[in-house]
């Protein structure tokens, strides 16, 4: 198979050249932090005042890291580094997790963001011929306008449809013969929940790929999207933080994301200990800009978590693969003294055919006992006949949940479409347990 590539001197570029690439890229990134207050102060406290004291990329581990907090502390432009005039946009994170954090962009920044993209989406197997839709959010969030430029820059037909309106998605989808899309996976496996309704089969639809990223999702979850459309969809990582989307991005060999070094250097630390972690082991994903000029971060700590993948990908690029994102640290849930990831939950969901595109997590507490209740939508026609039937089917469900999670939850079966959902990321827990 050919490999469709975006810009092949940088995309196979020899891990040698690359390495020294990042050095250089890195001595240029402290120079531009240092025109920030905040990295003034906080490189100073380290002794740092120079980018030629760094002789090698081991010497970025005597750096600070920056946090969330610092982030939020430092808003509204206590990170800019360049003058308001040289700043041509600004993004703020979604808010997830808090107060939003903000990102400025010079021209520079911005055509580097472009060309990050425009990388993913032809390593996904993309071209010029495609008729894009992009189904996530205009606006502050980054995956509209992210995917966006890169998507024009690759040359492909774009529909800047944003998000929700699932009817005039599909409409949209049908009449411009939309070949490749761009949406969180919760939102997907929704817009196929509707297809029914619209009166759409899929037949009429001419999708052949998804860009599938924004929230935590499993690998069973985007088997059934691919399924369910049939189509192929890649994995993309991002966080405004680090522009948005383009940070790492599956190409079509689907064997991990590809985490484009020569923009970006990862580190993955053990979040208590603080200690860099072997290759394999997964810990929380620390990354640092090489290519930003109004916003240089060094060491931020993203609060995700994923480890390296080893060995080289059929493709041919030289730029390491990160696994699937498992969460991030504060997503973890402590049941009963148990810790459980969510994306544990929907991994088991998910392998269960009558299991539907829909699921919530919530927790309650009873007396002084943790409740863990799962409420899934199901396939009704799937489910064969009587009561029994559905009683089995909930105790498969929480038998399944029990294996994996070593909790038996109450599980809740649910009509197709009757679980919120979200035109953005989705919102799976529900925590109504008491601070105290
Ligand atoms: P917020 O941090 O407020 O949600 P962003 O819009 O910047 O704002 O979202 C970035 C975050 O979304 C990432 O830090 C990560 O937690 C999550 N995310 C993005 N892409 C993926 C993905 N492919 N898999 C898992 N999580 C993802
Ligand atoms: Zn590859």
């Amino acid at each position: 198979m050919k490999v469709p590539v975006w810009n092949p001197a940088v995309e196979f570029i020899e891990r040698e050249a690359l390495e020294a690439l990042q050095l250089a890229n890195l001595r240029k990134t402290v120079a531009w932090a240092l025109k920030a207050p905040f990295y003034q102060r906080k490189l100073a406290e380290v002794g740092l005042t120079h980018p030629g004291d760094l002789t090698s990329l081991r010497d970025l581990r005597d750096l600070p890291y920056t946090t969330k907090d610092d982030l939020r502390a430092a808003y509204p432009d206590g990170l800019l580094a360049v003058t308001l005039e040289q700043a041509l946009r600004l993004h703020t994170s979604s808010g997830t997790t808090g107060m939003p954090t903000v990102v400025y962009h010079s021209r520079q920044d911005l055509d580097c963001w472009t060309e990050l993209v425009a990388r993913c989406i032809i390593a996904a197997g993309a071209t010029a011929s495609d008729v894009f839709q992009n189904m996530t959010g205009y606006g502050m969030f980054t995956g509209g306008l992210g995917l966006h430029y890169g998507a024009e820059r690759v040359g492909m037909l774009v529909i800047p449809a944003s998000c929700g309106n699932t009817s005039r998605q599909l409409q949209l989808m049908r009449s411009f013969q939309t070949t490749v899309v761009h949406a969180t996976p919760s939102y997907l496996l929704h817009l196929h929940a509707a297809l029914a309704s619209e009166g759409i089969t899929r037949d009429q639809l001419a999708l052949r790929k998804a860009f599938i990223g924004a929230e935590p999702h499993s690998e069973q979850t985007r088997r059934k999207i691919e399924d369910l459309f049939g189509i192929d969809a890649y994995n993309s990582y991002g966080l405004s933080e680090m522009n948005g989307p383009g940070v790492a991005f599956e190409c079509v060999h689907k064997t991990g994301l590809h985490l484009w070094e020569d923009a970006y250097i990862l580190e993955i630390i053990d979040p208590d200990t603080l200690r860099p972690l072997p290759e394999g082991q997964t810990g929380e994903m620390v990354m640092t800009t090489l290519q930003r000029r109004a916003t240089p971060l060094l060491r931020y700590r993203t609060r995700d978590l994923s480890h390296w993948v080893s060995g080289n990908c059929p493709c041919g690029r030289t730029h390491r693969r990160l696994a699937r994102i498992k969460g991030r640290s504060d997503d973890m849930l402590i049941i009963g003294g148990v810790n459980v990831f969510p994306s544990q939950i929907e991994d088991v969901l998910m392998k269960i055919p009558e299991v539907g595109t829909n699921y919530l997590i919530q927790l309650e507490k009873r007396g002084s006992l943790d409740r863990l209740i799962v409420k899934t939508e199901i396939y009704a026609k799937l489910v064969a006949g009587d009561l029994h039937a559905l009683d089995d089917l909930r105790e498969r469900i929480a038998e399944s949940l029990r294996a994996a999670i070593l909790i038996k939850p109450a599980v809740e079966l649910h009509e197709p479409g009757s679980l919120p959902v979200s035109d953005g990321k989705a919102k799976r827990v529900v925590d109504l347990r008491p601070a105290f």
